[in-house]
């Protein structure tokens, strides 16, 4: 048993309640390899921001959960060594599915896990999450809890179509669960390909997909039921068009790939919305400077040639994240 205090994280409680009360939001950020991990807290250590760290069920099946753990503590070492005083850092579980599984998180050093009950029926997903919650919180771990299902493919997580989240069902959940922080479905999807062309409109003057909105009306109702409750949003990677260009221009192919445009997303981060998940605009970002190095220098063959553009690509992008759609910049110093 190691207690994430003793690695120099931090659980979601104080970071949630500040981003509630700044209104701001908090960036969630997957990783599965070293240059994400330093792309990250190169980001988050240059703007001072809070973050976190997420693993899922794919990235510790790629990557080790051993070594995952190790890289977030050592995460904190490296957010000291480039000036960061006190860096605020969690490391949360993405989409656990079992009770063991956030169990075996909590007493390897994660400050915070996802219990996603969300494709059970309702007095079972209660079940699951509250069991997970009175474990967690023995260890000051802080529980997400999951109502509503997102369409959309993340790792293993896979749902055909989505089902919006029920607002009269809001505060019989997190009365009953004891939840942290509930992640809501609101038309946001996993994946790089949200939306299918027959769901979008066109831009007359770009012949860009334009996908349909967030239901705000829904956000403010769950909002209303529950004031001042943490909300998450998932599946929240906006699909930069110039990232899919820069892949389609040098031998990739993703015809439609389309996201959530920010400016919703900087709507969403003002209301009581404080953790938004990032992870396909961080893989876009990746391939993207990757697929151009190999395109431009065919006899490039020192990963150190492709992931360092790729690196710092995906540190542009985060520090974009942080200053442009969430506001969490200058938040911890
Ligand atoms: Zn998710």
């Amino acid at each position: 048993m190691v207690s994430f205090k003793e690695l120099g994280l931090v659980n979601t409680r104080e970071m949630f309640k500040k981003a509630i009360t700044g209104g701001y939001a908090i960036p969630a950020f997957n990783f599965n390899n070293m240059e994400q991990m330093q792309a990250i807290i190169k980001a988050c250590a240059e703007t001072k921001s809070p973050v976190i760290l997420q693993v899922s069920s794919g990235a510790r099946k790629y990557a080790n959960q051993t070594l995952l753990r190790y890289m977030a503590q050592g995460a904190v070492e490296y957010a000291k060594e480039l000036g960061w005083e006190h860096p605020q850092i969690a490391l949360h579980l993405d989409h656990g599915n079992s009770f063991e599984l956030c169990k075996s998180c909590v007493d390897y050093g994660f400050s915070s896990v996802m219990i996603d009950g969300s494709a059970l029926p309702y007095e079972e997903n209660i079940e699951l999450t509250k069991k997970v919650v009175e474990y967690a919180h023995q260890y000051d771990v802080t529980v997400e809890a999951e109502l509503g299902v997102l369409a959309g493919v993340e790792d293993e997580v896979q749902a055909e179509e989505s089902h919006y989240t029920k607002p009269e069902e809001v505060i019989d959940f997190a009365t009953r669960t004891g939840c942290d922080s509930l992640a809501i479905s609101i038309g946001t999807s996993h994946g790089a390909y949200k939306f299918t062309p027959e769901q979008c409109t066109v831009d007359p003057e770009t012949g860009r997909l334009v996908p349909p909105p967030l239901a705000f009306d829904i956000l403010d109702a769950i909002m209303e039921k529950l004031p001042g409750f943490p909300i998450v949003l998932h599946g929240s990677s906006s699909v930069p068009q110039e990232y899919v260009d820069i892949i389609n221009a040098n031998g990739g192919k993703m015809p439609n790939a389309v996201g959530i445009p920010e400016d919703q997303l900087r709507k969403a981060a003002k209301s009581a919305v404080c953790k938004i998940n990032i992870d396909s605009d961080s893989r876009l970002a990746f391939t993207a400077a990757v697929r151009k190095v190999l395109a431009e220098k065919p006899g490039e063959f020192d990963p150190r040639k492709y992931c360092g553009p790729a690196r710092d690509e995906m540190e542009r992008l985060y520090k974009h994240k942080i200053i442009e759609v969430l506001g969490s910049d200058g938040k911890a110093e």
